[in-house]
């Protein structure tokens, strides 16, 4: 079977790993053809648009692509493509997997956490008030008459939407997760002890779908502070988190650094029908076009994209190649030596190479 895969290379690195990724897809030996499909700074320039239309349709129509990384430029229109790509394709599942490999340089030895962050809401819908605008004293004063609570009148206001419906699709995606790849126990994330009627409701919404799978996975809830310290003291206790939106932002940048860091750490934005793959990490520009850069975290969610497509067998392959160079830690690039000068460290494209050469 040939599957049509949409490949967004992005911007600054995005290029060089996005195609360190394909080469090591494609090296699997799975039917891909790439359709390719330009967003970000190239697509502006050519276009006079951050994110064509065609880009969603491409996705859409083929319903998974590979995507490098996009700036997101200061100043203009929306807040960022990537952001913006998720709620256009209401991608609702940030998936994004933390596991230590052999090689990686890291406090903690066995990790094996996967992080489901919900995508679609919380403070991340955008709905925001500026100080000072006659709105934002409108949405004030109109809270202090139904809460009687006062608010600064020199205050900005971010709003946090929290539905029963969003918390439930992304409980359940979390516990589908679960049974499909084997993982014994789904912890809920929350601070439903202070939002009682947004983290409160999606608490409450996580027990509900918990229940129908009591006796198949375990399910627990922990306070986000403490969640923070006992990832740092215990991370081997949990097994796949589920959090809302900003929460699940801050505690899978906080699993990639129990691990090794950004340059392996990987992800995937999920929706019903569709999903596209993209590295944690962003456009790092100042290493533009110099083929410096580490191209596992690219790859690792090239292994996603082979585990969605259901080529298990062509991820496991490659996933295994990618964790002998690193244990070897001789082809690999400068992060992922002793020292960041390390004159063996080896470049993007020597790194991808080496990771084909180790496909079996
Ligand atoms: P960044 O992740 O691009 O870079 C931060 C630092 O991390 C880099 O300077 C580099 O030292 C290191 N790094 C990142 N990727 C690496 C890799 N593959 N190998 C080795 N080292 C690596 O973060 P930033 O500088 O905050 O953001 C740059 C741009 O990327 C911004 O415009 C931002 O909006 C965008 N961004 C995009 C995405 C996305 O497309 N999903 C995600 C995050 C940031």
């Amino acid at each position: 079977m040939v599957h049509r895969i949409t490949l967004i290379p992005g911007d600054g690195i995005g290029p060089e790993v996005t195609e360190g990724a394909r080469r090591c897809i494609e090296a699997t030996g799975v039917k891909i053809e790439w359709d390719l499909a330009i967003a970000g700074q190239d697509a502006k320039d050519k276009t006079g648009e951050l994110l064509p239309q065609a880009v969603l349709d491409s996705i859409k129509k083929n319903k998974a692509a590979i995507k490098g990384p996009i700036i997101t430029p200061i100043g203009e229109g929306f807040r960022s493509v990537n952001v913006a790509i998720r709620h256009a394709l209401d991608l609702y599942a940030c998936l994004r997997p933390a596991k230590s490999y052999p090689g990686v340089k890291s406090y903690y030895k066995d990790i094996d956490l996967v992080i489901v962050r919900e995508n679609s809401e919380d403070l991340y819908a955008g709905i925001e008030f500026e100080q000072g605008k006659p709105e934002t004293k409108e949405i004030i004063s109109s809270i202090e008459k139904y809460t009687k609570k006062k608010i600064r009148p020199d205050s900005g206001i971010s709003i946090k939407p929290i539905s029963k419906f969003a918390s439930e699709r992304i409980v359940k995606f979390a516990f589908e997760y679960a049974l499909r790849y084997n993982r014994k126990k789904v912890t809920a994330v929350h601070k439903a002890n202070i939002m009682k009627f947004s983290d409160g409701l999606f608490l409450k919404s996580a027990r509900e779908v918990a229940k129908r799978y009591e006796g198949k996975v375990a399910f627990e809830e922990m306070i986000v502070d403490n969640m923070c310290m006992q990832l740092v003291q215990k991370p081997h206790n949990f097994d796949l988190l589920v959090l809302p939106n900003v929460y699940g932002d801050i505690l899978s940048d906080l699993c990639a650094g129990l691990v090794g860091g950004l340059g392996v750490a990987p992800g995937a934005n999920i929706g019903e029908e569709m999903a596209v793959f993209e590295a944690v990490h962003g456009s790092a520009p100042k290493y533009k076009g110099k083929n410096k850069v580490n191209p596992t975290a690219m790859i690792l969610s090239g292994v996603l994209m082979l585990r969605y497509i259901k080529e298990d067998k062509a991820a496991d392959r490659l996933e295994n190649a990618i964790r002998e160079v690193l244990a070897e830690g001789k082809s690999v690039t400068y992060d992922l030596k002793p020292t960041r000068d390390d004159p063996s460290a080896v470049g993007t494209k020597e790194m991808a190479d080496a990771i084909i050469s180790h496909l079996t």
